[in-house]
């Protein structure tokens, strides 16, 4: 009996032991639901959806027919990571999503944050210079401006100001052309860095034809390039440029040198000029006398590839066009820089026809605005110019407004080699947009009342829109 009742007593402890470990396991597995759920609804409130109008390009409106997608009533999904979830029907999308912040921004049009592919910081407070074209310009007023870079702290006040102008006008990433002091550089990055900034940059290499203050020599070009390359090529958000300055003020040793850099660092850029200004352009014939043009010059020291970026390129042949599409280079068009120093009319038609990359530039300080919008606004002006100079003035064809907007994010991004990462809203791209307001002023009001189609309000925006059109601007998700 005694024997039973122990075997059964065990038995029931075993029963309990049993049962109690299973409840533990129960109630554990409770605990981890909750916790779950509790991650989940905390990852999703850290999911912000921006309700708007919301426009993003997925090709280039000159050569295919389904270039954008918009939604009138549409949100923009951004994750807690800073990136992009989706776009999408903001009925479709908040019902999909239901414990997200959502930001009501209705009556607005939300873009990819805009793209400036080559502008010049330490040209910042020379905008606006008078009277003179390119050469002139560079010796009155550029040269004894980028001086003052040898400063560290100078360099670091006009950064300062220069991303601050970058984020009031809603451009979120930039080919920058920084000095010839490393300093310059260093100062930039540093100022983006504060705002996680996606800006490409590169010191000058000038090694003749300025002042002796301004220049370095073949050697140092390559090691102060080399040191900032390893400093910060893919640091953060930064990449580098290789970046000699335009062909007249480097020496064929420094090309050398120049090309010797890309080599040993594939994935970084080249930033140049060309062909802007029709005395330069006899300038470079001169001084590189056994060159068959001046892309040539460029091509021979081994500088046109993929993330070259060559601004201007107004007075540009056919079979340079052909060259520059062939290995895959950008031209940046800089419509405000090429009117206020007079250089000519860039022939963006010419540039489709070859299949060249292009985004657009504002080239301050040659440059009149920071503006994505204005140069917009003064693209379209330059395109229309051209009707002037021709027989046949049906045959160009105006800028469409869908075409000025690729331009200044999904082409840019193309053009500079970042459209896995910015220039449009395709999912896990970094989110970096901009709100604009259509009313923002009275007139823009007014105008805006008879758009009806996206292309009409994309036009008023280009035509009339500058920094008091953009009210918001986001880098990475973050509110700037
Ligand atoms: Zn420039």
């Amino acid at each position: 009996m005694k024997a039973k009742s122990l075997y059964l007593s065990a038995l029931v402890a075993v029963a309990m032991m049993t049962l109690s470990s299973a409840q533990a396991a129960r109630q554990q597995q409770q605990q981890q639901q909750q916790q779950q759920q509790q991650q989940d609804q905390q990852q999703q409130i850290a999911t912000t959806a921006y309700r708007a109008s919301v426009l993003h390009f997925t090709g280039d409106p000159a050569a295919t027919q389904q270039s954008y997608e918009y939604y009138e009533d549409g949100v923009l999904l951004v994750g807690a990571d800073g990136k992009v979830k989706s776009i999408g029907p903001a009925g479709t999308v908040l019902s999909a999503n239901q414990n997200v912040q959502v930001i009501d921004l209705r009556g607005r049009l939300i873009v990819p944050g805009f793209i400036d592919s080559h502008v010049h910081y330490p040209q910042t407070e020379m905008i606006g210079s008078y009277g003179e074209q390119l050469l002139e310009w560079l010796n009155t007023y550029t040269f004894p401006t980028e001086k003052q870079f040898a400063s560290k702290d100078y360099a670091r006040k006009i950064a300062r100001v220069f991303v601050n102008e970058l984020i009031k006008n809603g451009t979120t990433t930039a080919l920058v052309m920084a000095t010839v002091h490393p300093e310059s550089v260093d100062a930039l990055f540093e100022e983006a860095a504060l705002r996680n900034m996606r800006i490409i940059s590169g010191k000058v290499m000038m090694d003749r034809n300025a002042p002796d203050y301004l220049l370095d020599t073949p050697a140092t070009s390559y090691t102060d390039s080399k040191a900032l390359i390893q400093r910060w090529h893919k640091r953060g958000r930064a990449l580098y440029a290789v970046t000699p300055r335009f062909a007249p003020t480097s020496s064929p040793e420094q090309l050398t040198l120049a090309g010797k850099l890309l080599q040993e660092y594939p994935d970084v850029y080249m930033h140049t000029h060309i062909s802007e200004n029709k005395g330069e352009i006899a300038w470079v014939q001169e001084l590189f006398p056994a060159s068959t043009g001046y892309l040539d010059v460029y091509n021979s020291f081994g500088l046109s590839r993929k993330r070259s970026v060559y601004a201007h390129g107004v007075h540009l042949r056919d079979d340079e066009l052909a060259s520059l599409a062939k290995s895959g280079s950008a031209i940046a068009f800089c419509p405000t820089s090429n009117l206020f120093l007079g250089s000519g009319l860039f022939d963006l038609q010419a540039a489709e026809k070859h299949g060249v990359k292009v985004g657009m530039g504002t080239d301050v300080g040659a440059g009149t605005s920071f503006s994505a919008l204005r140069t917009m606004g003064e693209a379209y002006k330059v395109i229309q110019l051209h009707k002037a100079f021709t027989d046949n003035p049906a045959e160009k064809k105006p800028l469409s407004s869908l075409k000025a907007f690729y331009l200044s994010t999904l082409g840019a991004a193309r053009a500079l080699d970042i459209d896995d990462k910015v220039g449009s809203f395709k999912a896990g791209n970094e989110a970096d947009f901009v709100v604009l307001n259509p009313n923002a002023t009275e007139l823009m009001k007014l105008r805006s009342a008879r758009a009806s189609t996206i292309e009409d309000k994309l036009f008023v925006l280009q035509t009339l829109g500058d920094e008091r059109t953009v009210e918001r601007t986001y880098v990475m998700g973050r509110r700037q």
